[in-house]
């Protein structure tokens, strides 16, 4: 059975997949969508079915790692 990279789109075949978070990726695709850092599986967060490195993700979206409403802030 061959799966499909979410990044990158193409098929990722057993012998070099890299599944992390129920997905797998390319082990080059493996990589944090923002500053491009490898990323280990398991070891990463991930948003939007992309994976980020947990220091962006906790950038993007903040500490409690939602997004929060523009009504909080009035
Ligand atoms: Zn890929
Ligand atoms: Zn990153």
């Amino acid at each position: 059975m061959v799966g499909y990279c979410p990044i990158c789109g193409k098929p990722v075949y057993f012998a070099e997949r890299k599944r992390s978070l129920g997905r797998d990726y390319h082990p080059l695709c493996l990589k944090c969508q923002i500053c491009r850092r490898q990323l280990t599986a398991g070891q990463h967060a991930e948003h939007d079915e992309k994976p980020y490195c947990t220091y962006c993700y906790l950038k993007m979206c903040g500490p409690r790692g939602r997004h929060t409403h523009s009504h909080t802030y009035i």
